[in-house]
């Protein structure tokens, strides 16, 4: 799987790849986006989208894996 952003190049967290996969395509498997560009790509903030994607996982979102 890639693992870096393809807009800035930055390494991909699982996290990055889920939020991706949340915001833009639920079945995209590549052309994946870190979480600050995917913050501009939305008009927001990456804190912002950092609580968004803490909501998710306790809501029991499978593209995030729980925390430990
Ligand atoms: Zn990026």
């Amino acid at each position: 799987m890639q693992n870096k952003c393809v807009i800035c190049g930055a390494d991909l967290t699982p996290d990055d790849i889920g939020a991706s996969r949340k915001l833009i395509n639920r079945g995209m498997d590549k052309d994946f986006l870190c979480i600050s560009c995917l913050a501009e790509k939305y008009g927001v903030t990456v804190e912002k989208l950092k609580e968004k994607i803490e909501y998710w996982r306790e809501s029991g979102c499978m593209l995030f894996a729980p925390k430990e």
